[in-house]
């Protein structure tokens, strides 16, 4: 499954530079456009982090929608879709979020 594979590389990360603490809390930022259902992240989770450093922390994600800036009318818009166009109809973008997957942020224990 694509989710589990993302998700142990991701915990796998987060341990390492957690260096041995507690991990309580792991924040990821994941784009629209990546096609990772939520609920598949959160289950992948909790099966990837047992017997690790994260295990029983809490996975928060926050979805980013998928923006563009149009390269011909200049605005910046929300796309439902990888290939939505502008509402001008121009279809030569700048992509600028959707696609990303990245740890926000973590809580480790303090000691
Ligand atoms: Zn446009």
């Amino acid at each position: 499954m694509h989710e589990l594979a993302l998700t142990q590389s991701i915990v796998e990360m987060v341990a390492e530079h957690a260096r041995g603490r507690r991990v309580r809390r792991v924040t990821l930022e994941v784009g629209r456009l990546t096609c990772i259902m939520p609920s598949a992240l959160q289950f992948c989770f909790e099966v990837a982090t047992l017997g690790t450093a994260l295990e029983g922390a809490s996975l928060d994600i926050i979805e980013i929608e998928a923006q563009a800036r149009c390269r011909v009318c200049g605005d910046t818009f929300v796309q439902d879709e990888l290939r939505a166009p502008c509402s001008c109809g121009a279809h030569d973008f700048t992509r600028i979020s959707g696609e990303e997957l990245r740890v926000k942020q973590y809580e480790v224990d303090a000691i």
